[in-house]
């Protein structure tokens, strides 16, 4: 059975093994093997990175089908404050929110607006717990993948305040709740610009209670909230969220509220690489807050949106500017921030070692360096591993052999060759003068 539920998935019809995937994933998690890639479960963060690059479409995510709006009686929309970026301002939010219940949604909950709760959460936290610095959102969950396969030692800095669109989801079933529906008929779906939050709600890393029933990606909903749209009489009064929870939609908006500390965001998954790298250095102390998003310019660069980041940013960055509702503060003042706090722990992935007995793994350690001197150094992705340091792991752990290095294989082929060469130059002794060799 599979220990790990992953969005990201291979449609190994349409591989053609051109690597290109593999180096791009920031945690080495795919091999191509047999002229397919594969996906090591364990490593995989479902990033997305591999859905951006591969140049034929070969790799997928899996989301609900609109069809699973049926198992419910009571169906709830929960927008990603990102979806908001994919519309231009001749849209108002409302007829955007009316459109989902035109597609067969029964009401919609913005997770913009539990946003705003979770970062009224993180402040009240960040006042409490000052000692261990920094401390990482934990929105964005290939960022804790990342921190649970590459960087283990800082998982006890995320800090254990629930995402907004778990919050979201709860919130909304108890609205529903109170209007008599029972929890069976309640359906919450998020609208997810990613397959990290897929997983996340399939498989939540800290083991927390998971409010959402489904996911479509934006990309998907995209096109049907377009062709409703234009019939709407646009009536209907749906948004309550301001341009502080909408602004969780980009990079820098999560911080954008917090009060306590100093506070830095980092978008992009290398960049986020090379920042958590300090901090395990224990470089950041100074830092109160890392808001860190594996998507360039924040959940606007999900790999299932469907609008270009640099344009959905600036329509996210107008609605930030239309400020605060004061309306909302009354909902605000009544909410219980104890509910933020995740229960469960966030643990490390069980990632295959050299060995898990440690004299063996040392003596592999070296055989692994003998061996990565003898490859070239190229890195060039040919043997089907990202690097060659991976190709030289994987020989080691008895995964790959030498020879799956090209340059490796010609000179192996140059050897026989010379061998078969001196063989046929030799003469039998019948017909000539006997070869001393
Ligand atoms: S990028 Fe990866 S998944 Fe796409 S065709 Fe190339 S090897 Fe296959
Ligand atoms: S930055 Fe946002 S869209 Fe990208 S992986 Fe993280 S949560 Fe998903």
């Amino acid at each position: 059975m599979k220990q790990y539920f992953h969005s990201v998935r291979l449609d190994k019809e349409q591989c053609k093994g051109c690597t290109n995937c593999i180096k791009r994933c920031p945690t080495e998690a795919i091999r191509v093997r047999d002229g397919k890639a594969r996906i090591i479960e364990e490593l995989c963060v479902d990033c997305g990175e591999c859905i951006r690059t591969c140049p034929n479409h070969a790799k997928i995510a899996v989301e609900d089908s609109l069809d699973k709006l049926n198992d419910f009686k009571y169906r709830i929309a929960l927008p990603a404050p990102s979806f908001y970026g994919q519309f231009d301002s001749k849209h108002t939010l409302d007829e955007i929110l009316e459109a989902l219940i035109m597609i067969g949604f029964d009401d919609v909950f913005e997770v913009a607006l539990a946003a705003e709760v979770v970062t009224r959460g993180i402040n009240n936290y960040l006042q409490e717990n000052q000692s261990l610095k920094p401390l990482i959102s934990q929105a964005c969950p290939a960022v804790v993948g990342l921190i649970q396969v590459r960087f283990p030692l800082l998982l006890e800095h995320i800090i254990p305040i629930d995402s907004p669109m778990n919050m979201a989801a709860m919130y909304a079933k108890r609205n529903a709740f109170s209007k008599g529906y029972a929890p069976q008929e309640v359906g919450t779906f998020f609208i997810t610009p990613c397959p990290g939050k897929i997983t996340a709600i399939r498989q939540p890393a800290a083991k927390n209670h998971v409010y959402v029933d489904g996911a479509i990606s934006i990309s998907t909903i995209y096109g049907q909230v377009l062709k409703h749209i234009k019939d709407l009489k646009g009536n209907r009064k749906l948004q309550k969220a301001s341009g502080l929870g909408i602004g969780w939609g980009s990079s820098g908006g999560e911080i954008k509220a917090l009060k306590h500390g100093t506070k830095l965001a980092v978008d992009g998954i290398q960049n986020v690489i090379n920042v958590l790298e300090q901090v395990e250095k224990g470089e950041l102390r100074d830092i109160a807050y890392l808001e860190c998003q594996a998507c360039q310019g924040g959940c606007i660069g999900g790999s299932l949106v469907a609008k270009n980041p640099f344009l959905a940013r600036v329509r996210i960055d107008q609605l930030v500017s239309k400020g605060t509702n004061p309306q909302l503060e009354h909902f605000l003042e009544t909410v219980d921030l104890s509910h933020c706090l995740l229960k469960g722990d966030f643990q490390p992935r069980k990632v295959r070692n050299l060995d898990d007995n440690l004299a063996e793994a040392l003596v592999k350690m070296e055989k692994l360096e003998r061996t990565l001197e003898e490859l070239p150094g190229l890195d060039c992705s040919s043997c089907g591993c990202p690097n060659c340091r991976a190709l030289a792991e994987d020989i080691v752990k008895g995964l790959a052999f030498e020879t799956d290095c090209v340059f490796k294989l010609r000179k192996q082929v140059e050897i026989l060759a010379e061998e078969v060469l001196k063989l046929a130059r030799k003469v039998p002794p019948a017909m000539g003068q006997r070869n001393s060799e």
